[in-house]
């Protein structure tokens, strides 16, 4: 089958965006990432699913922590900032949910520990025990992601 086949019917899946973020060695690495489901209520499990060439993925082997940053609509430039879509560098300050790097203003910020680390095809699936929560209290709108657009919500 055809790869640019498969990409644009997965793309007809409308999706909220959101950033990963972990630290090795004191310095914070972040990923722009749409794999992203909740697993678990009891125990509290999510799960991100992240390619074998992403540079994130051995940091997170090594940290064996990280965070889900769910973007507001204001963000989609921190959005192409951490998917590698910005020519110049831009420095990001990070801010820390039970010691995990969290994106600041983002609609939710969920730290958590890796619980396990599945290897599918060309990407790694890692479940997270959720350790920590921070939710936005403003009504801010969900940035989303469709047919490889951002898109915002409509009323
Ligand atoms: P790099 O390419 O090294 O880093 C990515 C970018 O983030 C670089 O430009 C880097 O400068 C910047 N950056 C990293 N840390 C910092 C920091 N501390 N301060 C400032 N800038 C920093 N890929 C997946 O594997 N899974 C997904 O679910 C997924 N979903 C995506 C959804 C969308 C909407 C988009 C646009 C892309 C998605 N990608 C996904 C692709 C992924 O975001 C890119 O391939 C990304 O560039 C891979 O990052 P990397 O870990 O290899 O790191």
């Amino acid at each position: 089958m055809d790869d640019r086949l498969f990409r644009n019917a997965m793309g007809k899946f409308a999706t909220g965006v959101t950033v990963v973020a972990t630290e090795v060695d004191g310095k914070a690495h972040g990923m722009t990432a749409n794999a992203f489901m909740s697993v678990s209520l009891n125990p509290k499990l999510v799960v991100v699913s992240i390619a074998e060439k992403a540079s994130m993925l051995e940091k997170i082997k090594k940290s064996n922590t990280f965070s889900v940053n769910i973007l507001s609509a204001e963000q989609q430039e921190l959005s192409m900032i951490f998917a590698g879509q910005l020519k110049e560098h831009r420095e990001v300050v990070f801010d820390r949910l039970g010691g995990v790097p969290v994106i600041a203003g983002a609609l939710a910020q969920v730290a958590c520990e890796v619980t396990a680390a599945h290897v599918e095809g060309d990407h790694t699936l890692f479940i997270g025990r959720v350790i920590e929560i921070s939710i936005e209290e403003s009504n801010a709108e969900p940035l989303i992601y469709f047919s490889g657009k951002y898109r915002s919500l409509a009323e």
